[in-house]
């Protein structure tokens, strides 16, 4: 099996290579060049799995068949096993409306699920040779990936964040690790991060010396993992309709390729914030890209989905396709605040500000269908985006252990200037 472009103008290449490369050199993002469905009964056989909440044997059988020519099933299960473990738990919240709890993992947002194997397959296929993941982040990302490598052998993890420029939590959960991990405080904004980053990769006699791996989103090896969660609903009577908080698409992506290879979803909701370039592209036809949005829900304030390629990919770009397997909806800042206290108070259920994006458009999609039932995603623990949960409930969100912790350690980030010499020197040394 091979994987192929987005803009088709790359040669198809194996997954490892994929795994290594991040963007084809065409500028375009790497998909399966087919999905096969899942043989015959494997969605049953799932469904005493997603029962159990067991996303090992999940994972192990998703990961093996979309990766078959790659890698065996007992290896894919030492994999999974090793990097998912924590639950997944699917909670009723309406009669109508489940959530599906993807943050509890260590950074408690869903992230670690794409993070965590993505850093074992990394390990998984690379011979002992010292790797550097070098990743520029606003504050999730780098904290999800920094903690899925944290002791990984023979991985050494850069990552670059604007000094001042991220909350508490997201620096101590970057910048407490120490051992295989740096954090790079750069005197400058997210934008000048992601420039270094960039320079570097295109740096060829640094890469000459160090061997560099992106790790941000668009990375198959982080995509393809959250597939596994959605088969979690193999079997429950909410498969009607996925409502999916949206920033980059790529969990949307993860959904639809689900789907794709067989699992029983009738439509997908994208949810997003008023970055609703896709929202109004379902409904208009007209796709266009947008600088991003500060909002509430900061993890998902992208104006330019870079996975939406990827979606296209999927539909050959037919919009009519596309819009009977997936809506939109887009909410503002103060709809979003207002839910999160509603949400409490009628059900006694705590949304983080992604999740409530997700509840409320399936809250709506639900309205169009008074007989389907469904899910919303529900991607960070809402104690990660307390200074807005605790203002709209009027209590305090108590800190998991795991938060709790990464703000007890030292922190040892080192600061830098937004220079390129001084990034290339420290990836050198
Ligand atoms: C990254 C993130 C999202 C958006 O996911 P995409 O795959 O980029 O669409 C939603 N919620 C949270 C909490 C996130 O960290």
């Amino acid at each position: 099996m091979k994987w192929v472009s987005t803009r088709g103008a790359s040669p198809p290449i194996s997954f490892v290579d994929a795994l290594f490369a991040g963007t084809a050199p065409d500028g375009g993002l790497y998909m399966p060049e087919r999905l096969d469905p899942l043989p015959p009964g494997t969605v049953e056989r799932l469904a005493g799995a997603a029962r159990a909440r067991d996303i090992v044997t999940i994972g192990t059988t998703i990961g093996a068949h979309l990766l078959k020519d790659e890698i065996t099933e007992p290896a894919m299960h030492a994999l999974v096993k090793d990097a998912l473990g924590f639950p997944v738990p699917l909670v009723q919240v309406t009669d109508r409306s489940w959530a599906l709890e993807l943050f509890h993992g260590p950074t408690l947002a869903f992230k670690d699920v794409g993070a965590r194997v993505q850093a074992r397959l990394l390990h998984h296929f690379t011979d002992g040779t010292p790797l550097t993941i070098l990743v520029a982040t606003s504050g999730d990302t780098g904290s999800a990936v920094a903690q899925a490598f944290h002791r990984v052998p023979d991985a050494r993890v850069v990552v670059l964040y604007p000094e001042g420029k991220v909350s508490d939590v997201q620096e101590a959960q970057m910048a407490s690790l120490g051992d295989n991990i740096t954090a790079l405080a750069v005197q400058g904004t997210f934008d000048d991060c992601q420039a270094l980053v960039k320079r570097a990769f295109a740096d060829d006699d640094l890469r000459r010396h160090v061997w560099l791996t992106p790790a941000n989103s668009i990375n198959l090896g982080r995509l393809l993992p959250q597939a596994f969660y959605y088969f979690t609903l193999a079997g429950s009577p909410a498969c009607d309709v996925v409502s999916v908080p949206s920033g980059n698409f790529g969990n949307l992506t993860a959904g639809l390729i689900a789907k794709r290879i067989g699992l029983p979803i009738r439509h997908f909701v994208a949810a997003t914030n008023v970055n609703d370039s896709v929202p109004v592209y379902l409904k208009s036809g007209h796709y266009e890209p947008r600088p991003s949005i500060t909002t509430v829900a900061n993890a998902m304030d992208v104006g330019a989905p870079s996975n939406f390629e990827r979606v296209q990919a999927l539909y050959h770009s037919d919009l009519a396709a596309l819009r009977k397997d997936v809506d939109g909806y887009a909410y503002g800042d103060a709809r979003v605040v207002a839910e999160i206290a509603s949400v409490h108070r009628r059900h006694g259920y705590v949304l983080d500000p992604h999740s409530a994006i997700a509840w409320l458009a399936l809250q709506d999609a639900l309205v169009q269908e008074p007989d389907a039932r469904g899910v919303f995603l529900a991607t960070a623990h809402p104690a990660k985006f307390r200074e807005i949960v605790e203002p709209a409930i009027g209590q305090p969100v108590p800190l998991p252990p795991e938060l709790a912790d990464a703000l007890r350690r030292p922190r040892q980030s080192i600061s830098m200037p937004a220079e390129y010499s001084a990034l290339e020197r420290f990836l050198r040394s």
